[in-house]
């Protein structure tokens, strides 16, 4: 099958024009943020397949909402699960990568797959399930990018990682000088799969409630291990950090104190003005020197992992690699020290025990947080073991600075986004400073 962009016919480009957005979105993100304003505009489209286009529509503020449609008569509307459209998305993938009237498809793998089912679990895109073997999720709203997807996941392939979900393919769009926008990603679909907010509190429970560290070591070195051979896969990509990036990311962490305690009010405001100080004198005290930097995950946490069990055999695999929300696409594709994931998951472990008190109050958080730090101590001792021979590229001075400024940006996340949230940077943050060095 062709990859062919109609550019849309008139009749199509009238028929989008007339349509109502509430049936063009996906009826999850119908209400709710980031919704388009006035008429939708198609900007350009691609033939899925009969009756099926994907349209390019863009909003009277020019932001682009990749909508797959059902173009049957004289109306158009978004195609459902069951209409095919993802179907025909695989299909292409057949074709093998191309390029086409600003549109590029990136195949990795595909096999025939057929049976379109959807999932309503809370999500920002919408995926649809094929076959029970692949998800193609299509992208709510398409911002510029360059998208960090589509080039980690092709160093990821080039490098044999298996540490994922099998990537089968990603659709992209552009419209020049702009850069290349993701319009859906195909995946291989793990059936059962749970994610580390899940499963991570269930071990740390476990492990609360016996008082045997065992279930805590074993999660936080089956992580280490799998971040490990993460960073091993993309380590082609490393380079010298030069000090104008280390200087960058100092006065960005600083940067992050400070819009934490512009957005924040009431008790989660109190808690980072009591330990501005503290905060401040460890940013600024961060390395900008003799750092390595290479492709990275961007916004790494246990929530990222996945868990799936046969029998009494666990396995963890890697997902979302849409990098760092709060940071311009320029960034997220830009070089970074692997501490940055590093310390944004073992932060985590500790997020997770927080997350304990509050589901089980309970259970005594004297033994919750050493448990915490067990899984977290575990997950560092496995990381720096398997990453061996290519222990230069933790840098280990950066993990404290690193994890404090993802503590700052968890308090501007809870207070712009998801304030029952807030409770996890305002227990993090003393509990990080109270903790000297590394350990
Ligand atoms: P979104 O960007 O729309 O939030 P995500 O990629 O984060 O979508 O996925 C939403 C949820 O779907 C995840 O929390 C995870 O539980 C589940 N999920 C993601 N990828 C897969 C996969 N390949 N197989 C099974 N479940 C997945
Ligand atoms: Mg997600």
């Amino acid at each position: 099958m062709s990859l062919r962009a109609t550019g849309a016919s008139p009749a199509l480009t009238a028929a989008i024009a007339r349509a109502d957005w509430a049936a063009l979105l996906p009826p999850l993100r119908a209400h709710g943020d980031e919704q388009p304003v006035g008429r939708p505009t198609c900007v350009a489209a691609l033939d899925l397949a009969d009756g099926l286009v994907l349209g390019v529509l863009e909003d009277r503020a020019g932001r682009t909402y990749p909508v797959p449609l059902v173009t049957a008569g004289s109306e158009v509307r978004r195609a459902r699960a069951g209409d095919g459209a993802a179907e025909a998305l695989i299909d292409l993938l057949a074709g093998g990568s191309r390029e086409r009237d600003g549109f590029e498809l990136t195949a990795w793998y595909h096999r025939p797959a057929t049976g379109e089912r959807s999932i309503d679990v809370d999500q920002t895109n919408e995926s649809v399930i094929v076959a029970e073997h692949a998800v193609v999720k299509w992208t709510f709203l398409a911002d510029e990018g360059p998208h960090p997807a589509p080039s980690l996941l092709a160093e990821l392939e080039r490098n044999g990682f298996t540490g994922m979900p099998r990537p089968w393919g990603a659709l992209q769009w552009r419209s020049p000088p702009s850069s290349p926008r993701l319009i859906a990603l195909v995946t291989e679909y793990v059936p059962g799969a749970e994610d580390g907010w899940t499963w991570a509190v269930e071990e740390l429970r476990t492990a609360a409630q016996s008082g045997e560290e065992e279930p805590a070591r074993r999660v936080g070195a089956s992580v280490g291990e799998l971040v490990a051979s993460f960073h091993r896969a993309l380590a082609g990509t490393a380079r010298p950090s030069t000090t104008a990036e280390g200087a960058a990311r100092r006065s960005g962490a600083l940067a992050d104190l400070d819009r934490a305690l512009a957005v924040t009010s009431g008790r989660a405001h109190e808690v980072l003005a009591c330990h501005e100080a503290e905060t401040r004198a460890v940013l600024r005290d961060m390395p900008i020197d003799d750092t390595e930097v290479l492709r990275v995950h961007g916004d790494l946490h246990v929530g990222q992992v996945l868990r799936t069990r046969a029998g009494a055999t666990s396995t963890y695999t890697l997902t979302d690699f849409d990098g760092n929300p709060v940071v311009p696409p320029q960034e997220r594709i830009r070089e970074q020290p692997a501490a940055l994931d590093v310390a944004g998951m073992a932060q985590s472990f500790r997020h997770v025990g927080l997350v304990l008190h509050k589901h089980d109050p309970d259970l005594d958080p004297a033994v919750v947080d050493p448990m915490a730090e067990v899984a977290r101590s575990a997950f560092l001792d496995a990381y720096r073991q398997a990453l061996a021979s290519r222990l230069d590229l933790l840098d280990e001075r950066l993990v404290r600075p690193l994890a404090l400024r993802q503590v700052c940006r968890e308090f501007t996340y809870a207070a712009t986004h998801l304030p029952r949230w807030s409770y996890v940077p305002e227990a993090a943050l003393p509990m990080l400073l109270a903790r000297g060095g590394l350990r």
